[in-house]
């Protein structure tokens, strides 16, 4: 699987993914191979490719590169980051319980409570940033923990080899949503997750121009079942998005020292600020667990919650941003803007929302790769 040697840094893998050149033509960029079968020369042979469905040349290589940055053998890439989420869920059967952190995408908690618990499947959702909360969660039928760390919109972080160690000793399994610090900046497989989860359409794809999803995993007894899972309900990435993807990924690295390096000129303007109450960024000093991201995380990324003292301001804030756009996502080279509130976070019921600490107050902005001092101008005219 791997087309160049592991020891290779991690900058390297990112620019040059699984296949630096297509062997055929010694094409640079990994052609779009969309095509949706692919001929037999004779009965029984095959070139390992035979309907896109289930295995796709540019999807593979999509793969193969997330398989490389995160650590596993084995990657499966899926139309969005939800479909994914749902195909990991299938791994457990109905009457299983499934301990998931409180603070969390919205959409998770929807496909979780409006679908699965349906089907049988149960769930607690409580702050897995908190140890003991994760202890007093546990049921007979415990057979998973899915956690999303750092988590969002609040920014918590959650002890993913601790996580490991409880869970495993249950005889369950760790699933961790690693898309607010990507593969760049913490490897979930390496502190003992049993699979990794992404939202391809955030810093991953980065540019706000598609969607994608991934499992990321080194499960021998669960690679077949996974398997099965992408090509019998078919939610699989398509040949071009999975090109965006790629092309997105080779600046991984430059993007997230960016969004990192703004982020922290941009968390503390607006910590300073008389209209700001309080500011959430894991790179902070003061984070409450900023010694444990030391220990898992290599870096912060360009996501920053904040409270204002008022609530008027929200929406003129929203109103008045020029440079920042108002809308509904993250991880992307433009700088974003989000009320939790109403928009991701929805679906989520109020009083479990405001457990987590999302009220009328909280704004979450995806800091972008412009010049931060722009942003901060932007800031500045739409706060006053
Ligand atoms: C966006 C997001 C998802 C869902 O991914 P889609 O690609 O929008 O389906 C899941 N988890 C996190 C943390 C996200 O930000």
């Amino acid at each position: 699987m791997k087309f160049f040697d592991s020891n290779l840094k991690i900058e390297t893998q990112i620019a040059r993914g699984s296949k630096s050149f297509e062997p055929v033509t010694g094409a640079v960029s990994t052609p779009v191979f969309q095509s949706a079968c692919f001929r037999h020369a004779a009965l029984y042979e095959s070139t390992g490719f035979d309907y896109s469905r289930a295995a796709n040349p540019t999807r593979q290589v999509l793969e193969n590169t997330m398989a490389i940055l995160e650590h596993g053998k084995y990657c499966l890439a899926f139309s969005t980051g939800m479909g994914a989420i749902s195909a990991i869920i299938k791994i457990f059967a109905p009457g299983d319980h499934i301990i998931v952190s409180q603070d969390l995408y919205g959409g998770t908690y929807r496909l979780f409570t409006g679908y699965y618990e349906h089907y049988g499947f149960a769930f607690s959702f409580i702050d897995t940033s908190d140890f003991t909360q994760i202890e007093a969660a546990v049921q007979p039928q415990t057979k998973g923990l899915f956690i999303e760390t750092p988590s969002n919109p609040m920014m918590k972080i959650s002890d993913i080899s601790r996580c490991a160690d409880f869970i495993h000793k249950r005889g369950g399994l760790l699933i961790t949503d690693n898309t607010f610090c990507t593969p760049y900046f913490q490897n979930p497989l390496d502190l003992g997750s049993d699979f990794v989860i992404h939202s391809g359409t955030k810093y991953l794809g980065g540019h706000n121009d598609t969607l994608s999803g991934f499992i990321v995993h080194s499960n021998d007894t669960y690679k077949d079942n996974l398997l099965n899972i992408q090509m019998s309900e078919g939610a699989c990435l398509s040949p071009f998005d999975a090109w965006l993807t790629i092309r997105g990924i080779k600046t991984l690295a430059l993007r997230m020292k960016k969004h990192q390096e703004n982020a922290a000129v941009i968390a503390q303007w607006l910590a300073a600020h008389s209209k700001v109450e309080k500011v959430f960024w894991t790179g902070f000093e003061n984070h409450p667990q900023y010694e444990l991201s030391r220990r898992q995380m290599r870096g912060h990324n360009g996501m920053i919650s904040f409270y204002f003292k008022e609530e008027s301001c929200v929406a003129s804030l929203l109103k008045k941003v020029k440079l920042i756009l108002f809308a509904e996502s993250l991880g992307g080279v433009e700088s974003l803007i989000t009320y939790p509130l109403v928009q991701t976070h929805s679906d989520i019921p109020d009083d479990m929302r405001r457990a987590a600490g999302i009220n009328e107050r909280l704004v979450r902005l995806s800091v972008g790769i412009e010049n931060a001092d722009d942003i901060i101008m932007d800031l500045e005219q739409a706060i006053n």
